[in-house]
């Protein structure tokens, strides 16, 4: 079977992985940019001792989706770089409320006092969800906010939800699905009328799944995983940034023959019962199966033409624009460390957050901060579109502000990151399934994988390419 991957960031080399192991070659990636990884970009200032990233920077080791990262990672023998759950990233988040940061709590204990910017302490709101009822009538979703304030009240859901889903995804929790992120507290709800008592009976009752039963990992699960487990990684990054994974990627590929090939961006495809032609810039070519991880707002026009109905439903996943500011100062000069901090919009700040670098990894002598703005308010704050220079005044003076340093930044980088995390808004589930269903009807040789269906993050676009992969027929 001839197959073809469009997009070279991480769904699509995964998913050039997966089908090399399953079904060895012919396989060859197509790429739009010059350059593999897409959102993954870093840049390794060695001779400075320190590291920007303008997308993702950490990856979590929690569960199937990480174990099957690791396994890669594993596979590529790249060396990783653990931040345990006793180290001061893990340990300390920080919210900047009511004009002060505050830490969240990062043990039981902290239940128990009344932290700011909270007002009761947080045991209160677990009990609020033990006496409240669910509603009568079975949701079948709700935005992840609503369900938050209904079960746990409002302080929760302006000060821990709201701000929890600008970190994941730059997006406003009234409209982001519970499903995005609770999908199985939100069942539990459902299904035994509250939240604890929920996750208490389904612990007797629920039939539990684990990765051997559902086929994972045919022998045993991956070592390094192990490793995290034992030594209780809360999330790790990679020696040298992140972009060493897609390049590890194309390199393992590239020597087992299958095709890269950058600069070639798909321009159409048209569906037939043979197979797929796809139309690059200089020639068309057929192949017998495509498999997608184009965002899926660059997916819609490449099927318009044959199926626009189709079309359509994927230009109905929205994305947003953000951000990203990195900047280095010379010295040790954060007064608080931890991994960073997140602002809650309800204090209408032009800011969602600022990752502190330095203090998760190693980088000698500096301060490096990531600062994230725009997300669901990129119109509202950008939208007279301000110069790189504006953007980066405005992103000093509220670090100089909240962290309370005086110094300017000596190296720092604008990014505007165009439609660059999908929102898995009230409903998302539906409509993920409708196109499925709609490609399965029309019996279209198309795999959809990546950021836009079954999850935002880097576990989340490895594991659904290897979904996709392994759900192919077999000839
Ligand atoms: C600022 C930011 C921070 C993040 N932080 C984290 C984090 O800390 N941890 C985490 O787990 N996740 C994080 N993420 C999410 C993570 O980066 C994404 O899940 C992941 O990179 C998405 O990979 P992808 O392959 O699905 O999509 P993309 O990276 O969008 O790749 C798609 C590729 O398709 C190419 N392409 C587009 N159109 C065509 C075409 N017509 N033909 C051929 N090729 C085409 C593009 O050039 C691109 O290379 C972050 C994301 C962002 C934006």
């Amino acid at each position: 079977m001839t197959t073809a991957v469009l997009g070279g960031g991480l769904s699509g080399l995964s998913a050039g992985y997966y089908l090399l192991r399953r079904f060895g070659k012919p396989l060859t990636i197509y790429e739009a940019s010059p350059r593999v990884g897409g959102w993954v970009r870093t840049e390794n200032r060695k001779d400075r001792n320190f590291i920007f990233e303008s997308g993702p920077r950490t990856i979590r080791p929690v569960g199937l989706p990480g174990a099957n990262t690791l396994e890669l990672v594993e596979e590529l023998q790249l060396e990783v770089t653990p931040i345990r759950r006793s180290h001061v990233a893990a340990r300390n988040r920080m919210l900047f409320a009511k004009g002060q940061l505050c830490m969240l709590p990062n043990s039981p204990k902290g239940l128990f006092g009344v932290l700011p910017p909270f007002t009761k302490p947080l045991y209160k709101a677990i009990l609020r969800d033990l006496v409240t009822s669910s509603k009568k009538a079975k949701l079948e979703d709700e935005s992840i906010y609503s369900f938050a304030e209904r079960r746990f009240g409002k302080e929760i859901a302006d000060y821990a939800i709201s701000p929890m889903i600008c970190g994941i995804c730059a997006g406003d929790a009234r409209e982001i699905s519970v499903r995005f992120l609770m999908e199985g507290l939100f069942e539990k709800e459902q299904k035994y009328g509250g939240v604890l008592k929920g996750s208490l009976m389904a612990r007797f009752k629920d039939k539990q799944v684990d990765s051997k039963k559902e086929g994972l990992f045919a022998q045993e699960q991956p070592k390094l995983y192990a490793r995290a487990l034992e030594e209780k990684w809360a999330m790790y990054g990679l020696q040298g940034g992140l972009e060493i994974l897609p390049k590890a990627m194309r390199k393992y590929l590239g020597e087992r023959d299958v095709s890269v090939q950058l600069s070639s961006e798909c321009r159409n495809l048209t569906f037939s019962p043979s197979g797929v032609r796809m139309t690059l810039r200089e020639a068309d070519v057929p192949v017998e199966h495509v498999i997608s991880s184009l965002p899926a707002h660059k997916l819609a026009p490449l099927v318009k033409q044959q199926h626009p109905s189709l079309s359509a439903q994927l230009l109905d996943i929205p994305y947003v624009d953000v951000l990203v500011v990195n900047m280095q100062f010379p010295g040790k000069l954060l007064k608080q460390q931890g991994f960073g901090l997140l602002v809650p919009p309800v204090e209408k700040l032009p800011i969602l957050g600022v990752i502190f670098d330095s203090c998760c990894f190693e980088m000698g002598e500096n301060t490096v901060l990531t600062v994230m703005m725009g997300g669901h308010w990129f119109d509202q704050w950008f939208g007279d579109r301000p110069s790189p220079k504006q953007i980066l005044d405005l992103a000093t003076s509220q670090v100089q502000r909240i962290l309370q340093i005086r110094e300017e930044p000596k190296f720092s980088r604008v990014h505007t990151l165009h439609k660059c995390i999908p929102q898995y808004t009230v409903g998302h589930k539906r409509r993920v399934e409708g196109i499925r269903n709609y490609i399965k009807t029309y019996k279209l040789p198309l795999s959809l994988c990546g950021a836009a269906y079954d999850g935002v993050g880097i576990n989340d676009v490895i594991l659904s390419a290897r979904r996709q992969v392994e759900a192919m027929p077999s000839s």
